[in-house]
């Protein structure tokens, strides 16, 4: 899984990925045979609602820059869904997404998942209950209304929670939440913080594609009880995989 923030012509800093890498990127996902759900998917899956695909990914940007849109377009084009985590103070300003890119990522429908990144991107752990909630619920409320539509998923700024801000998170009414980690979410991660693994502007091929197959990052475990769930929930989605494959599916 995935995280992005910037994509731009020429990489300003440390978060922000060069375009031409990022198309590099985007031809290995295609060569590897990869195929990208988004985090709302991903969750379904974590629940054993659906099936995950043969080589998953989940590919995510956060906070929204102006340049993000033509990323999400270019993932679209070439076959690839995207989630995209907003953080609804920020929309309009100098280097933001705009309230119009807003509207017409969410006319993408289901290749482009729109997500609240909080107002303004605090660390969620250090807040007052009432600023905590706010931050949760009126973000997610300024992205609906910008989308035209309901926002279910969330990512935590900077990567940071706790128990009471996920439980803030599932109480406003979110369905999954993204974390950060650096490691490989599976389907025995948490659906309220998942997995990611951070892009930076100086990830080579090379270590793309280990991150890619799993083998250049530690897989995400939540603890030993859901250690087992999980490996008797992906032996069922193995099982369920095969038995499609025996049907000629
Ligand atoms: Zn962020």
């Amino acid at each position: 899984m995935l995280l992005y923030h910037g994509i731009a012509a020429a990489s300003r800093e440390r978060f922000t990925v060069a375009r031409e890498r990022f198309l590099q990127q985007i031809e290995i996902l295609l060569a590897t045979e990869h195929t990208a759900i988004t985090i709302g998917e991903l969750a379904d899956c974590i629940r054993g609602a659906r099936a995950l695909p043969a080589r998953p990914v989940v590919i995510t940007f956060d906070d929204g820059y102006e340049d993000t849109p033509a990323a999400v377009h270019r993932l679209v084009a070439a076959g690839l869904r995207a989630t995209v985590y907003l953080t609804a103070g920020s929309i309009g300003a100098d280097g933001m997404i705009s309230a119009a890119q807003v509207a017409a990522l969410a006319e993408c429908g289901p290749p482009v998942e729109l997500g609240a990144h909080s107002i303004s991107h605090p660390r969620l752990d250090e807040l007052e209950p009432h600023a905590l909630r706010r931050e949760i619920i009126e973000g997610k409320q300024i992205v609906e209304q910008l989308a035209g539509g309901a926002i279910d998923t969330f990512a935590y700024p900077h990567g940071a929670y706790d128990a009471r801000v996920r439980a803030a998170v599932i109480e406003a009414g979110f369905r999954s939440a993204a974390a950060v980690k650096n490691a490989i979410s599976h389907t025995g991660d948490d659906p309220w913080a998942i997995a990611r693994y951070t892009v930076t502007r100086d990830m080579r091929a090379d270590r793309f594609a280990r991150v890619l197959d799993g083998s250049g990052a530690p897989p995400a475990w939540r603890d030993e009880r859901r250690r087992t769930r999980i490996a008797r929930a992906g032996r069922r989605v193995r099982r369920r995989l095969s038995a499609r494959e025996a049907n000629g599916a």
